[in-house]
């Protein structure tokens, strides 16, 4: 068998199913409502500890890292800095902001053992200033973007649909300080452009519809909506957004439930089209809300004090991974978009007592393994269930290795995604994978 030394330990870059920690499921959880979640638990990503608090299995930990490594790109591009913030915060900095006794029961409250007040973060904004207050003097730190991919917490009333409402759940959250209104307005134009870029390369289509914040920001709230039946919102939008450029999407036409009003839509009617769509992210323009309750402010170039003005950008990392399975599986399992794929590719030895059938998987896997991801399906069960699960899990590649095609010299190569099926010889299938 491959990647044994003599010590029997695995060579690291070994990624055998048989000892990959990925317990799938034929039964249908009867109490998973929407497909995400019943895919989710039968592919063995996740483990539900309490209502709404999931423990991420090493699918779907593989999944985080590929959504988290797109984010971090496109913050990258837009000079955003990455930090972590903590989940337990002093209850003092949001007296301070006035929110500690508004933001009621979905704030989870902690004692330490000196009876201090604490709280597990269910988002940052105070963080945030407090962190930027401690350096930031002068008009010269600003622009400045501060961001985290950090877990939070909030007690749903309804935690419900898997992770897509949960009670702990993992969040990107950004956020901005600008000098003066016109900067700050560039800055949450920046980022609403590089997320939509980051949805799409997830292999989305991010639908920006405008949350208006109320006075303040004009129409500087949107929150990015994906397409999906099960969506908790509906969603009217201009069918022109389907083919918009990034920029034209700022000011597109496109709201969600209570704020759409019939009577005063630019779209006509033929242009108008509903459906329903789950929130992945929100972009928040919220001015000096936070920098003035905190004291928060820096001295421009003539020496002023000036408060700056913010904005918070968040994407659910967690609820983007049901969201994704939800506007892509079939019938037999996830679909994964090639970008956030577990593993690029899956080799499925049908026969794993056929010497021939062996040798030829373990030769693909050994050549593909140092360019690709791959998953190499080694373990002794039937090849219905075999090919089951690859399905299930929705790897985009399938190298299916047969006793038959294996004496014809061929293997196949199935797309999950068309179900398309080439047969090639090994070679080929190497120099494919290695391209
Ligand atoms: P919702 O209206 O769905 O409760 P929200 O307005 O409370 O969302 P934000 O505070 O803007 O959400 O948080 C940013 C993102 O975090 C949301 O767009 C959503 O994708 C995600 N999110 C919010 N609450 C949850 C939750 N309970 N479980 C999983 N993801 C969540
Ligand atoms: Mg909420």
């Amino acid at each position: 068998m491959i990647g044994l030394n003599r010590f029997g330990d695995l060579d690291w870059r070994i990624m055998l199913f048989s000892k990959f920690f990925a317990y799938t499921s034929k039964e249908d959880p009867s109490d998973a409502k929407i497909v995400s979640h019943r895919l989710m638990l039968r592919a063995g990503m996740i483990s539900q500890t309490a209502a709404g608090i999931y423990c991420w299995l090493p699918l779907a930990v593989r999944v985080i890292e590929k959504i988290i490594q797109i984010i971090c790109e496109e913050q990258d591009k837009i000079g955003a800095n990455r930090v972590y913030f903590t989940t337990i915060q002093p209850a003092e900095l949001w007296r301070e902001s006035g929110r500690y006794d508004a933001y009621g029961k979905e704030m989870l409250r902690i004692k330490d053992r000196k009876d201090g007040d604490f709280l597990y973060s269910p988002t940052n904004e105070e963080q945030a200033t407090d962190v930027f207050r401690r350096y930031v003097k002068s008009y010269r730190g600003l622009p400045t973007m501060l961001y985290q991919i950090h877990w939070k917490f909030r007690d749903e009333i309804r935690p419900r649909f898997g992770v897509m409402r949960g009670r702990e759940f993992l969040m990107k959250d950004g956020y901005s300080f600008d000098i003066d209104f016109e900067s700050a307005k560039l800055t949450y134009e920046k980022v609403f452009i590089s997320y939509i870029r980051t949805f799409r390369r997830m292999g989305l289509t991010p639908i920006p519809v405008q949350a208006d914040s109320g006075a303040i920001g004009g129409n500087m709230s949107h929150e990015f909506q994906i397409l999906a039946n099960t969506g908790e919102s509906t969603l009217y939008y201009d069918k022109a957004l389907l083919s918009a450029s990034d920029e034209e999407l700022l000011t597109t036409f496109a709201v969600a439930d209570e704020k759409y009003n019939p009577k005063d839509t630019p779209v006509s009617k033929n242009d108008l089209m509903v459906s329903k769509g789950i929130e992945v992210g929100h972009v928040f323009y919220f001015g000096t809300r936070y920098s003035k309750a905190m004291n928060t402010f820096v001295l421009d170039k003539n020496g002023q004090e000036i408060f700056p003005e913010m904005g918070s950008y968040g994407i659910g990392v967690s609820r983007l991974i049901a969201a994704i399975i939800e506007a892509s599986h079939d019938d037999r399992g996830i679909i994964w978009p090639d970008a956030v794929a577990p593993f690029y590719a899956t080799i499925l030895n049908l026969h794993t007592k056929n010497d021939s059938c062996r040798t030829v998987a373990d030769e693909i896997y050994r050549a593909i393994s140092s360019k690709k991801e791959v998953l190499y399906d080694d373990r002794n069960i039937t090849v219905g269930e075999k090919l089951a699960d690859a399905d299930l899990i929705g790897i985009p590649w399938q190298i299916v290795v047969g006793q038959k095609k294996v004496e014809d010299g061929v293997v196949e190569l199935k797309n999950r995604k068309t179900g398309k099926v080439l047969e090639m010889t090994p070679n080929a299938i190497v120099e494919r994978f290695l391209r």
